[in-house]
């Protein structure tokens, strides 16, 4: 999909202007890192693991059209109707279609981010479904009319303050900022929404081909209301979501939940696959009695066939952007729709395309930090180099950083040229530096407007080698 281009670097810019967010992001940022090495850390063998979710990835994507045929096969003999939808567009007009065919006025969604990459709820609202998010934070957003900042705390940047006027504006609850209360209120005003919902939409976290069922893992169990309390469920998933076996699911939650919240298990895992079962044993009435499974490919075919195949591999944990220098400074909001952090560099562009968000892959220090902590092990820096290459053939870059490159790569391949020229940087950086910093310099005026240089001693480290050895 390609679309307007949008910059990363502004949205960046006004993030980090923005003092609240970035206290709340200093507030955060740290729980998250010392929960997964400490979850990791009494695992044990945490790096066998991340190789085993590795290899069952890896047969995700090597067999995944046969696996989704069996998963259908499997989901439709358990009496759900599954439906393909090969974009963004045919996925909401799928999910229209079934509102409508019930009848349906209200939904209750819980937390996909599948979801937000269609801009489900726009297409609901337009065509008179009201949708509530029943995930804490997605509720809170919905209430500011934001988008996640994270697609595991989807608030995580939201301040009690902030909260405790939205509930109030929104007249949940007795008021007062106490976070206790705050939750009570939430949970009150959700569980009215859940009994008079008409559909109840959930994402999946896996889908299992031999049992064509999808699991849903959430901290606050609204995924399981959002499930089984309305008679109506659809299931939006991504077709990467494909798992071979339901066996392989322990493995692949020990590596979820440590990585994203340094969780031994999530509160509530729910599995399912059709719709109710008439001959309930017990007679009861749970679950739904329609069950819509719509598999979205939106790119992720073209995905498998492309140098960003392993990306493919991510099962959302957020680890990534939990340990990202660059999330950390600039949050959520500076990066594309529904997918932030490292994985939205690569995610973005493989699936809307390299010049949708054209500086996207350069939003890194290559630090790695990503790489290392990825369950499934994921070559984050080296997909973000392969897309910078593919900018780079495609000649998108700007002009003067290719002459720039092209001018450091003539000089560099010269030595003595090469000498001659640092010899003079270092001179003229030491004269710009007056002796303390070096503030600004007229050719690099992005670089300079948020860093600064400490003073150079006016030699190069090979002139000093030279006069020590002498
Ligand atoms: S890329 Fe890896 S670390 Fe990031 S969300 Fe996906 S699985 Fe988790």
């Amino acid at each position: 999909m390609q679309t307007a281009p949008v910059s990363f670097a502004a949205r960046a810019k006004k993030a980090l202007g923005d003092a609240a967010m970035r206290g709340a992001m200093a507030e955060v940022k740290g729980k998250f890192i010392s929960a997964r090495a400490q979850a990791a850390a009494e695992y044990g063998d945490f790096e066998s693991l991340r190789e085993r979710g590795k290899q069952i990835r890896e047969q995700s994507i090597n067999e995944m059209p046969a696996l989704l045929r069996q998963f259908e096969q499997n989901a439709q003999a358990a009496g759900a109707r599954v439906f393909w939808a090969a974009n963004a567009e045919a996925a909401r007009k799928i999910t229209v279609a079934a509102a409508r065919h019930h009848n349906a006025k209200l939904a209750v969604k819980s937390k996909s981010i599948t979801g937000e990459e269609i801009r489900l709820n726009g297409a609901l609202e337009k065509a008179g479904i009201k949708t509530v998010e029943t995930d804490l934070g997605e509720f809170i957003l919905q209430l500011a009319g934001e988008e996640p900042f994270h697609i595991i705390a989807p608030a995580m940047h939201k301040r009690r303050e902030e909260i405790a006027k939205l509930f109030a504006q929104n007249n949940i609850g007795e008021g007062g900022e106490d976070i206790a209360a705050l939750t009570r209120s939430a949970r009150k005003h959700l569980r009215a929404q859940f009994l008079a919902a008409d559909i109840g939409i959930t994402g999946a976290n896996f889908l299992f081909a031999d049992i064509g069922a999808a699991m849903i893992v959430t901290n606050e169990g609204n995924g399981r209301l959002a499930a089984t309390l309305p008679k109506v469920r659809i299931t939006i998933a991504g077709i990467d979501k494909i798992v071979a076996r339901f066996s392989d699911s322990a493995d692949l939650l020990a590596l979820l939940t440590r990585s994203a919240t340094g969780q031994k298990i999530s509160n509530y895992v729910t599995v399912a696959s059709g719709a109710r079962n008439g001959d309930c044993n017990d007679g009861s009435e749970e679950g739904p009695r329609h069950h819509y499974i719509i598999l979205l490919d939106n790119g992720r075919s073209a995905m498998r066939k492309s140098e960003m195949r392993e990306m493919l591999r991510c099962i959302r944990c957020g680890a990534c952007m939990n340990h990202c220098p660059v999330y950390h400074a600039v949050g959520g909001h500076s990066y594309g729709p529904a997918y932030m952090g490292p994985m939205g560099q690569v995610l973005i562009p493989a699936l809307r395309g390299i010049n949708y968000m054209p500086d996207l892959p350069h939003a890194a220090t290559m630090c790695g930090a990503c790489e290392v902590v990825c369950p499934v092990k994921i070559p984050l820096p080296g997909l973000m180099r392969k897309l910078r290459e593919k900018q780079v053939k495609e000649k998108t870059r700007p002009f003067a950083e290719s002459a720039a490159v092209f001018l450091w790569t003539f000089v560099c391949l010269r030595p003595r040229l090469y000498n001659f020229a640092a010899a003079a940087m270092a001179m003229f950086l030491r004269l710009a530096g007056g002796g303390s910093k070096v503030r600004r310099l007229f050719f690099l005026p992005g670089w300079f407007s948020a860093r600064d240089l400490i003073c150079p001693p006016g030699r190069t480290l090979a002139q000093m080698l030279k006069k020590e050895n002498r």
